[in-house]
């Protein structure tokens, strides 16, 4: 590449101009590469890794000239200068276009399609995190576990679109009852998991109560039909002075809270005992 010498200072003005903002822009598409590093999971980690390397070395390769221009006023010619910011322009805008579909894909990854709450796989890995975090700072922590009662009937009487759109209206109803800090995913047909963290057995029992009768007496409308449904909850609170507690188990106690609010009638909280009272 044949090195040129800016005849005046405003031309050495440019060429520090475009030289500088390619460096700052291919620093700025490592940086993006580098932020998604911790995001992306497992084997896709090597693959952001090698991206970041192959970027900070292009940016070392930018900032070669720069430097070169600055200390013995040569650089290669202005075309070749262009070339490299509009390189790195695209660079950028490819990899912030990159980054929103590893965000979308993410966020579809964990989320229920139907009812826009976190997913199965979702809401059991937030779960293990909680009781991991419980265990450790041993503040309380409550699952609720919950099924419509009946949902069958539902689907039935109204048709299955019907049935879908009770689902999110049940959906919508728990994003309204529960905290922000809550986690609410629905983890079969129409069975449901709530993780509510730093919740004692009298916290998550007013929070359990108030999602029933919130549910209870909302009326659900598909159409021209108006229907009225309620829920059963199972309500456990993991005892985390032992070591031996795990998701399996508090799934376990869950369920048999669930079986026994259906047949204690339906439409109630049951708190599954031997709990404790932090
Ligand atoms: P219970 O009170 O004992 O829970 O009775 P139930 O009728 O709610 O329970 P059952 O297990 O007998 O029926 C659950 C129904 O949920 C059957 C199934 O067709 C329906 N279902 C599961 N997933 C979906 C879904 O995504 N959409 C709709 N509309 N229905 C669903
Ligand atoms: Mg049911
Ligand atoms: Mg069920």
């Amino acid at each position: 590449m044949p090195m040129i010498a800016p005849k005046n200072e405003q031309e050495l003005a440019v060429l520090v101009i475009i030289i500088g903002a390619s460096v700052a822009l291919q620093a700025l598409a490592a940086w993006v590469a580098l932020s998604q590093m911790g995001n992306v999971i497992g084997r896709y980690r090597m693959a952001w890794a090698c991206v970041a390397l192959a970027l900070a070395l292009m940016v070392q390769r930018r900032l070669a000239p720069l430097w070169r221009l600055i200390t013995s006023g040569e650089t290669s010619n202005l075309a070749d200068a262009i070339f490299g910011l509009a390189i790195s322009l695209l660079m950028v805008i490819g990899l912030y276009g990159l980054r929103a579909v590893f965000t979308d894909l993410r966020s579809q990854a964990n989320t229920d399609a139907l009812t826009g709450l976190t997913n199965r796989r979702s809401v059991i890995q937030q779960a293990q995190h909680e009781i991991d975090r419980a265990a450790r700072t041993q503040h309380p922590l409550a699952f609720l576990m919950f099924d419509i009662d009946h949902f069958k009937t539902v689907n039935d009487t109204y048709g299955h679109p019907a049935g879908d759109a009770v689902l999110c209206a049940v959906a919508d109803t728990a994003r309204a009852t529960f905290r922000h800090i809550d986690s609410v995913g629905r983890i079969g047909g129409e069975e449901f998991l709530a993780v509510l963290p730093d919740s004692n057995r009298e916290n998550a029992t007013a929070a359990a109560e108030r999602f029933r009768r919130a549910i209870a007496a909302r009326e659900f409308t598909f159409g021209d039909h108006r229907m009225g449904i309620t829920m059963s909850i199972g309500l456990v609170i993991p005892d985390l002075s032992k070591n031996s507690v795990t998701f399996e188990n508090v799934m376990q106690s869950a369920d048999q809270a669930l079986y026994a609010a259906k047949n204690g009638g339906r439409n109630r909280v049951v708190v599954m005992a031997p709990s404790v009272n932090p």
